[in-house]
């Protein structure tokens, strides 16, 4: 256990940044956990993270997962992080690996499917397929990974089983919210995105968007506007999606 954190330790420094060090035994006799963070790093991406073996495996998806079967999206696999890490969402401080700002973007449990009987065993061979229970991901999924096509390794992809979820009519990045705090990235640094490596340091927001567009009216950060839809009509969102999946229409070009 220790020893599968210790890259992620070692890249990080526990006194100045508010992400957990990893201490906590793993929980038994349940189902696995997964969470989808949302993350405003150099780049924005969603970090997919899985529960096996007591450690939560990582991927970074820079556009997010996909309820269309016919679109793949790149997975780079990064290091193991804690379990308690799926807890986590918050503002990663300036100066430190991964600095900007972190939302739980979707979380819940999951169930392997296969090839073989061993998640572990099938992250190591390259291909895991999956069940995600959460709010906002359903249904079933793969990761594959795409061999000799980076130095690194590192590169998968994510990719939705043909279900009764499967969809092309609804991008599901665009319920852009946080399932637990229903903040958005922006609310989430108090209104301000923080990048590390960006000269400026300050990415723009909405606020700063709709200001510089001129339209004289900045709205405040923490009110959604009226009926904008939340992270918390989830249910709804549920019900758009399986609606929206049957009949299957004849799929993309
Ligand atoms: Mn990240």
């Amino acid at each position: 256990m220790a020893k599968k954190l210790e890259k992620y330790q070692k890249m990080r420094d526990f006194g100045v940044t508010p992400e957990p060090r990893g201490l906590q035994r793993p929980r038994k006799a349940r189902l696995p956990i997964f969470v989808v963070q949302k993350h405003a790093a150099s780049h924005l991406h969603y970090d997919f993270r899985l529960e096996i073996d007591g450690v939560l495996k990582s991927w970074a998806v820079p556009k997010g997962p996909s309820y269309d079967p016919s679109i793949k999206r790149l997975a780079m696999m990064t290091e193991d992080h804690p379990n308690e890490y799926a807890s986590f969402e918050g503002v990663i401080p300036e100066g430190n690996y991964g600095a900007g700002n972190v939302i739980i973007w979707d979380e819940g449990t999951w169930e392997y499917i296969g090839p073989g009987d061993d998640p572990g065993e099938s992250v190591r061979k390259g291909e895991i397929k999956f069940a995600l229970e959460g709010t906002k991901l359903k249904g079933e999924w793969a990761l594959i990974h795409l061999r000799g096509r980076s130095r690194k390794q590192n590169e998968w992809l994510l990719i939705k089983h043909r279900d009764g979820y499967a969809t092309d009519k609804l991008d599901i990045t665009d319920y852009s919210k946080s399932v637990v705090s229903g903040k958005s990235l922006e609310q989430m640094g108090g209104g301000e995105v923080w990048i590390s490596n960006r000269k400026s340091g300050k990415v723009q927001t909405m606020a700063d968007r709709v200001r510089a567009a001129g339209s004289g009216k900045a709205r405040g950060s923490g009110k959604p506007a009226p009926g904008k839809k939340t992270a918390r009509k989830s249910a709804s969102s549920k019900k758009r999606e399986t609606k929206a999946a049957a009949p299957r229409k004849a799929k993309k070009k």
